[in-house]
């Protein structure tokens, strides 16, 4: 049998229920729990149950995934009420400010946004 890969990331050990998180989408493919530090009244993270570092190590063979997590978003965003509108974000590498390597698509809404980002 398949052993899962071990939790090498903050987020893995989420996936693996090593730690808490609060969950608000679970499937065979992917996660969705609100952000431990929220930047918006709603901010949850869409991850990939696959270990993906990020989005500039995933390949043509993720594409289904990739499309999957953001229609998770799409319907994650829905079910919490974010009608009149939210934002997605992806963070790849040092200069994109990511700190978890660990794919994950951001989520915010529940208020204005603004544009362009900091
Ligand atoms: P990044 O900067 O890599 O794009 O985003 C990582 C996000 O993960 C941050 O918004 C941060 O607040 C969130 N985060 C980091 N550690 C944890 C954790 O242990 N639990 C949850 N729920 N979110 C976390």
């Amino acid at each position: 049998a398949a052993h899962p890969p071990p939790a090498t990331t903050i987020f893995g050990k989420i996936i693996d229920g090593s730690i808490p998180a609060k969950i608000i989408y679970r499937d065979n493919k992917c996660l969705a729990f609100h952000d431990v530090n929220p930047q918006a009244p709603v901010h949850f993270l869409v991850i990939p149950i696959k270990p993906i570092t990020m989005l500039e190590t995933a390949e043509a063979a993720d594409q289904e995934l990739l499309g999957h997590m953001m229609l998770v978003a799409k319907k994650v965003a829905a079910d919490l009420n974010l009608q009149r509108g939210y934002r997605l974000v992806i963070n790849n590498g040092e200069e994109g400010c990511q700190s978890v390597f660990h794919l994950h698509i951001h989520v915010l809404g529940g208020r204005q946004l603004g544009w362009p980002p900091g």
